[in-house]
């Protein structure tokens, strides 16, 4: 049995009280074997935890990390305009080869956050699930079926596409990465095809995951062409099962808050995506209170601009408070709960936690900088103060996938030299 230890430093239990503890992880099972003190004497490979907090690796629960290539492309405008004058026409000329730069750079990213599990909508899923093979984090990845501009038989295509995808890569890289079947949103895929694909998905024992309630611009036709709430007419199309989840839910009532504590499905709170889009601000503590499993997720780094989940829970506190109108609202601890085992319930991930036969999916933040001293409250830290650069080592189903800020799994400089020529290319022929 090989093993690794995280010696010398603090631990973030699952009741998010800490103590001072090691870790043990056996690498063969990639689970948890202990959490206690010494454990370190004996263990094949010692990290060092010292003046640091071991906390369950971050989980990001809905992406689209190629578009790490559009970063800081076009900023300061409203979804709409974003979207058609700027982001699809350059993601018409994408091709397999800048994806999978563009999916190595986001996931060179996340690893130096200490992102260990993510959740991928986009395009040439293969060819991301295969840098999430060499990355050596988890995922759950999904083809974006889209059904505007398309006529019904492309539109069959495209969801065709999604479904295989889904079948053929679920339990991929060791087991390491899960599918779902990914339609775009409630108006940008066509009734029809939800009625067919479905039933498919369900068959194919996936679950869903889709953009809902973004914007107001994409709940007003719901209304109008069905007469019901976006997320009633989501229930009559078969969707919001348990293992569900959708991505934003900032424009929910309470009827549809109601609906999604009753079937289980999830959301992932995107803050500052909905922030910079002001696309609003969604009601996540009224979510809380009615039970819903709420996870945080970066959405693409076009509209962010960076795959931080530290970032993210610190932006979901301070939105959180405005949008209730009150400072106790969303705190520290509801954040970092969904930016753990919130976001890995909501998306299927068996991460979240540290514990004893749990799997070693974890994050070590090294606390000694200015802006985390003194040490009140790690968990306050850990949603106001820390940043990505103060994760010091990464491990993933045991393995280390970053030690001392050096990622072990990818070419750093390879892979940002690789994408930035990738971008580059990319703009110059969606601009020709
Ligand atoms: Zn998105």
């Amino acid at each position: 049995m090989s093993t690794l230890a995280l010696t010398g430093g603090r631990v973030l239990r699952p009741d998010l009280t800490v103590d001072r503890a090691d870790v043990l992880v056996d690498q063969e099972t990639g689970e948890i074997g202990a959490i206690g003190p010494d454990l370190g004497d004996d263990a094949d490979t010692v990290l060092d935890a010292t003046d640091a907090l071991v906390t369950p690796g971050f989980v990001n629960g809905h992406c689209h990390v190629a578009m790490t290539l559009l970063r800081g492309y076009a900023d300061d405008k409203p979804l709409d305009a974003w979207l058609s004058e700027d982001i699809w026409p350059a993601e018409a000329e994408l091709t397999p080869e800048a994806i999978e730069a563009g999916a190595e750079l986001g996931l060179l990213e996340m690893v130096r956050a200490g992102i260990t599990g993510f959740a991928d909508m986009y395009f040439e899923m293969d060819r991301v699930a295969d840098a999430v093979d060499r990355a050596g984090v988890r995922a759950r990845l999904g083809h974006g079926v889209i059904s505007v501009g398309k006529d019904h038989e492309d539109a069959r295509e495209d969801a065709e596409t999604g479904l295989e995808f889904a079948r053929a890569f679920d339990g991929a890289a060791d087991g390491r990465v899960r599918t779902a079947f990914m339609p775009h949103s409630l108006t940008t895929v066509s009734e029809a095809i939800y009625e067919e694909f479905v039933p498919k998905a369900r068959d194919a024992g996936v679950p869903i995951h889709l953009h809902a309630n973004e914007t107001n611009d994409e709940v007003t036709p719901i209304v109008e062409e069905h007469g019901v709430r976006p997320l009633e007419y989501a229930r009559e199309l078969g969707l919001l099962e348990p293992g569900d989840f959708l991505a934003h839910g900032v424009h929910v009532d309470e009827t549809e808050i109601s609906l999604l504590a009753e079937t289980g499905a999830g959301v992932i709170h995107c803050p500052a995506s909905n922030m910079k889009l002001a696309s609003g601000m969604a009601p996540v503590q009224a979510l809380l209170d009615a039970g819903v499993t709420v996870g945080l997720g970066t959405d693409g780094a076009a509209s962010n601009n960076d795959l931080s989940l530290l970032d993210e829970a610190r932006d979901a506190a301070m939105i959180g408070k405005l949008a209730a109108d009150d400072a106790a609202a969303v705190a520290a601890a509801d954040v970092v709960e969904m930016a753990t085992a919130g976001s890995a319930e909501a998306i299927g991930l068996p991460a979240g936690r540290l514990e004893t036969g749990a799997p070693a999916d974890l994050a070590v933040i090294d606390l000694s900088g200015p802006h985390l001293t003194p040490h009140h409250d790690l968990v306050s830290h850990l949603a106001y103060a820390a940043a990505a650069s103060d994760v010091r080592h990464t491990v993933c189903d045991g393995r280390v996938l970053m030690r001392d800020r050096d990622v072990r799994t990818l070419d750093a400089d390879r892979v940002r030299e690789r994408a930035a020529a990738e971008a580059a290319a990319l703009v110059e022929r969606a601009e020709s």
